[in-house]
């Protein structure tokens, strides 16, 4: 981390162990006073035991052991926790007016570790920055829905996927107004946070990312677009980022396509110089999407490239992933003659499997455990997670990163009231939890900051302070 405020001393260590001694015996305590524990029949010893066991169960959490020094413990006695507690009474604490909101801004947050590349950048700058380049031309799909992007030399042939011709931006922008026009392009490129059912929303959200994917893919828009997506979040303070990519291949003016690799260089690239341009700024790591309902010779292929691309560059594309709704399938248990291939090959390809991003008990939620009997470095949401207590122990025990998206769950219909997210239940277990963003352009935020927002007001205690924030963002950079 940049800021020295927010790392363990050697000192916090000691005093951590002393303190695992001391829990020690207390846990050893209450299972030799268990027998006597109905036993309780005055108020003195009702009060004493519930507050000895809130603390116990307390000590399981996410942020208990950590240690604040004197300077924190200031910040989180006389500024974080008095609004924090304000906005909790006042009830509006997803506001990004929210002064808990502003603290967490400015506070160094580690790394986004699920952050999704056609989604990475505030679409009003999409819309004023890349939509006013030169020779774009769209059309409408879907009867009018969403509309798809070209940067062409000239008219582009008509598509398929196309409702109508393609027609001039800049055209059809004097046409009807620019305002009207913006407007138009930003609600179809992102969504909010009500209706829908989860397959509704989940279409709307294809529909809305191919349209980006189209303007990021090209190669008028693709350095201009990634640079910039490294500066939303370099000014959130996010100081590292691992990207989840399907790395299509870049489109020229002239109908060209450049290969996957180009893709990655073109990645690399970008980063190194921004890098250059900010020395706070560690980098950034690549994740390789296959889109899962893709037919099986897709996804053999798929996997092969990305082989070929961890071997060829370990250090920037350091894993294979797959991504779209999981209820749709297939699930993991019918990909596992693929998913061998690395391994029958000899080839180490780390998995970051995105697995029970699902509503659903005894169906798709079970994807957890084939991701993690896969071996899987870290579990994209799981959701679900919190209905299988043995693969809960399992996750803990071999320290397998949950990688929690509270607003894109939120977004895509898993949950209303994010006080119910089972994050809840992984923060009260001390499960090892990083919190990340998953496509915040589409929910109409930008960075990582809104995401630990929601998770600080919506999953700890009235009491929790610096302490929990301090440890999510140590596991963001582990
Ligand atoms: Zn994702």
């Amino acid at each position: 981390m940049a800021n020295n405020r927010f790392r363990l001393k050697l000192s916090d260590i000691r005093t951590e162990r002393c303190r695992a001694f001391s829990v020690l015996l207390v846990v050893f305590n209450i299972f030799a006073s268990v027998k006597s524990f109905p036993t309780c029949t005055d108020k003195r010893c009702v009060l004493q035991t519930s507050r000895f066991l809130l603390q116990e169960e307390y000590s399981l959490s996410i942020g208990d052991r950590v240690k604040l020094n004197k300077e924190e413990k200031l910040v989180n006695s006389k500024i974080l926790a008095p609004i924090k507690e304000e906005e909790l009474k006042r009830n509006d604490y997803l506001s990004d007016k929210s002064e808990v909101f502003k603290f967490i801004r400015k506070m160094p947050k580690g790394g986004d570790l699920h952050i999704h590349d056609t989604s990475m950048v505030d679409i009003h700058w999409v819309v004023s920055q890349l939509t006013y380049l030169p020779n774009l031309y769209y059309c409408d799909t879907q009867g009018g829905k969403f509309v798809r992007f070209r940067y062409s030399d000239r008219v582009p042939e008509r598509e398929d996927f196309c409702d109508n011709s393609w027609t001039s931006v800049k055209e059809r922008r004097e046409e009807i107004g620019p305002d009207e026009f913006d407007k138009m392009l930003y609600y179809k490129m992102t969504m909010d946070r009500k209706d829908q059912s989860a397959q509704v929303a989940w279409d709307k959200f294809v529909g809305s990312i191919d349209c980006i994917a189209d303007l990021m893919y090209s190669e008028t828009g693709f350095r201009r677009y990634f640079k910039r997506a490294l500066t939303e979040l370099y000014e959130d303070n996010v100081m590292y980022v691992e990207v989840r990519t399907v790395m299509t291949s870049i489109l020229s003016n002239d109908g060209r396509r450049f290969s996957r690799e180009d893709t990655l260089r073109n990645f690399i690239e970008v980063t190194d110089e921004f890098k250059n341009e900010n020395p706070g700024f560690i980098g950034a790591k690549f994740i390789f999407l296959s889109i899962r309902s893709m037919p099986r010779d897709i996804l053999e292929k798929d996997i092969r490239t990305a082989m070929e691309l961890h071997m060829k560059y370990p250090k920037h594309l350091i894993g294979y992933d797959l991504v779209r709704d999981e209820n749709r399938g297939p699930p993991y248990s019918e990909l596992l003659d693929i998913l061998f291939i690395p391994a029958q090959n000899g080839i180490n390809l780390p998995f970051f499997f995105h697995a029970g991003e699902t509503n659903r008990f005894g169906d798709t939620d079970e994807n957890i455990l084939f991701a993690i009997l896969l071996n899987t470095t870290r579990i994209g949401h799981a959701y679900a997670l919190s209905k299988h207590p043995l693969l809960m122990n399992l996750v803990k025990e071999k320290d397998i990163a949950i990688e929690v998206n509270p607003i894109s769950n939120q977004v895509l219909n898993l949950v209303s009231d994010l006080r119910n997210h089972p994050g809840v239940v992984f923060f009260a277990n001390g499960l090892p939890v990083v919190i990340c963003s998953d496509d915040p352009a589409t929910w109409r935020t930008s960075g990582l900051s809104y995401d630990y927002h929601a998770a600080f007001m919506a999953f700890t205690k009235a009491k929790d302070g610096l302490e929990v924030l301090k440890e999510i963002s140590k596991n963001g950079i582990k």
